[in-house]
């Protein structure tokens, strides 16, 4: 008799709330990881993720053989997967955290639909997020479409919990199964180590944070994006920490958790503007213009560099993803999702939930989000916040050389963008 813990988006045995509950089971426990079919097929075969997923397995690995333990891995589809699982083992309970994405929604219920049958029982946690779903509401419970009072809440909240506890998995560690399932290598399961490496983080270049977080050329920010997305890091240790020493830091924590729960709260938002209103915007979407912003050949250099950093690292800074972003739509009066699409395919810490918010603010069509007739210069973004043209010089080497024609005039795209919106905003 075992009980299973599912590993998904939090890959690490520290600070884990679901792994902690499990090694508390009547039974030993198999830690369990899918590569799930459904999500790898759509990836090309020498995607970073993988690779950094398969890493960070291979590191939960290492630290389970001390304990005369290992993790199980699997290939397939996942309910076919469990299927087998369940023939295989006699499963008794399984634990996991919970994954607030519609898609990942849908696939748990229906692995509950099959342990239900075989009798067995599951239970999900909290882990990826202080506070999840209904946790913070308006007085009337619907929830916060606007950042500002919904983190007004959140800190109360918090700080009226003293902390986010901290869950010590380590004095449970025996009651890891003693297996010694075999460790597959990258290309069993179809993929080749990508030269992409995630930037390791790192807490101490945000001493300044405040100051540094919107130069591209200095190394400001936490990097942590990747890690927060794969459960690498733990929130819980993460927000403690922040509380304690940078508020501004902690703010983007809660813009993630303001993202996670709009996501969970309207999941429509994936593919439908927040803002119904927005439907008519007649986009160009043009075919041409999109290839130029992809390739990062638009001729406007902050708007280059970023998407050739985003194309050769799979990491964009955050300042400049609002300037591409804000250009795709309202320069070239291309669909958010177009661009939303592509930087899922590219970022390393994609995540649906800030990928969908943060493009719906770009495009003005989100909750609590930029106007409409705010249209980023990128000449004036680049003056502001990389004057000497560092970080440019950086991913552009031909710039000095004399760069190419800016492919639309600023004045004119402006003009365009506003009034194509005020045409197309119902009222
Ligand atoms: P830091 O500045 O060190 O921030 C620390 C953490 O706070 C981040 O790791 C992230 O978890 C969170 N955070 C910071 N800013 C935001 C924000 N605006 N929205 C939500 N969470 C935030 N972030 C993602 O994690 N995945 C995405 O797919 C993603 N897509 C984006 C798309 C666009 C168009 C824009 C403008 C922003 C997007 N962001 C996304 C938010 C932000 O750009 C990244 O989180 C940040 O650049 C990651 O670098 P960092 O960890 O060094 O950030």
């Amino acid at each position: 008799k075992i009980t299973l813990f599912w590993f998904r988006r939090d890959l690490r045995l520290d600070d884990n709330v679901g792994l902690y509950n499990a090694l508390q089971s009547d039974f030993p426990v198999i830690p369990l990881f899918i590569f799930d079919d459904d999500i790898l097929e759509n990836l090309p075969k020498n995607d970073a993720r993988v690779s950094f997923i398969y890493d960070s397995l291979q590191n939960i690995n290492e630290q389970l053989a001390a304990l005369d333990s290992s993790i199980l891995i699997k290939k397939g589809k996942t309910q076919e997967v469990w299927q087998s699982l369940i023939e295989e083992f006699d499963v008794q309970q399984i634990f996991f955290n919970k994954d607030y994405e519609p898609f990942a929604i849908k696939r748990d219920l229906a692995i509950a639909e099959i342990a239900k049958k075989h009798n067995i029982e599951v239970l999900s946690f909290k882990d990826h997020v202080i506070f999840e779903e209904k946790e913070i509401t308006k007085a009337d419970g619907l929830p916060y479409t606007i950042y500002t009072p919904y983190k007004n809440k959140w800190l109360e909240r918090y700080h009226l919990a003293g902390q986010a506890l901290e869950y010590d998995t380590k004095p449970l560690f025996s009651n890891f199964s003693k297996n010694k399932f075999g460790f597959p290598d990258l290309k069993t399961i179809g993929f080749e180590r990508s030269t992409i490496k995630v930037v390791p983080h790192n807490l101490t270049q945000i001493a300044n944070y405040k100051e540094t977080r919107d130069f591209p050329a200095l190394d400001g920010t936490s990097y942590l994006s990747p890690h927060l997305r794969f459960g690498t890091v733990s929130i819980r240790k993460l927000v403690n920490w922040a509380n304690k020493k940078n508020q501004t830091f902690l703010s983007e924590l809660i813009w993630r958790e303001f993202f996670i729960q709009i996501l969970f709260s309207f999941p429509r938002v994936v593919n439908h503007n927040f803002k119904p209103a927005y439907d008519g915007i007649q986009w160009r979407n043009n075919e041409d213009d999109f290839k130029r912003w992809c390739s990062g050949t638009t001729g406007y250099p902050m708007v280059d560099a970023g998407m050739r950093q985003l194309n050769e690292t799979g990491y964009m800074h955050n300042r400049v993803r609002m300037v591409v972003a804000s250009f795709l739509c309202k320069h070239l009066l291309i669909n958010w999702q177009w661009g939303e699409a592509y930087f899922a395919e590219k970022l390393l810490d994609f995540e649906l939930a800030a990928n969908v918010g943060n493009w719906q603010w770009a495009a003005g069509t989100g909750c609590d989000a930029a106007p409409y007739f705010r249209v980023f210069n990128p000449e004036i973004q680049q003056k502001k916040f990389d004057e000497k043209a560092i970080y440019i010089r950086k991913w552009i080497p031909e710039f000095d050389l004399g760069y190419n024609e800016p492919m639309i005039d600023h004045a004119f795209a402006r003009d365009r963008a506003i009034a194509t919106y005020k045409a197309g905003i119902l009222k």
